[in-house]
């Protein structure tokens, strides 16, 4: 697969292995790895490995590769340590635009979990 990628996307880097991350899951698709500011004990972030700038991006041609990701989350939230529904469970966010407050342009979804108090969120 022609993946679209952009040589300034600190995210298309941390996919690329051109800077580092903390890995925690990859495929063909898709890329996860720890939040470097965490916000909770458990705090990782699933993207597609394509370029896409945000959720404002998506159309219908996404449709599978965002059922993936969502599907996946859950089984990563288990195993970096999250503890289970319904005690426990994670939250998933994903910020999108200015005023969704989205910093990175390539698109991510947040996992967080573990025992509260957090530090946001
Ligand atoms: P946003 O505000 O766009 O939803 O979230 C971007 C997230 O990316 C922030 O939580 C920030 O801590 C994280 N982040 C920014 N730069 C890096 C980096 O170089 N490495 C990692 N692992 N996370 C980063
Ligand atoms: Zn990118």
């Amino acid at each position: 697969m022609n993946t679209p990628h952009d040589p300034n996307c600190i995210f298309c880097k941390i996919i690329a292995g051109q800077i580092p991350s903390k890995k925690v899951y990859e495929d063909d698709e898709l890329f996860a790895f720890h939040d470097i500011a965490p916000w909770a004990p458990v705090h990782f972030m699933i993207v597609p490995k394509a370029h896409i700038p945000s959720m404002a991006h998506v159309g219908t041609e996404h449709e599978a590769l965002l059922g993936r990701l969502m599907v996946l989350a859950p089984k990563l939230a288990m195993e970096q340590g999250c503890r289970p529904y319904p005690e426990g469970g994670f939250r998933i966010v994903t910020n999108t635009g200015a005023e969704g407050g989205q910093e990175v342009h390539h698109l991510h979804v947040h996992v967080m979990g573990g025992p509260r108090p957090w530090l946001r969120g």
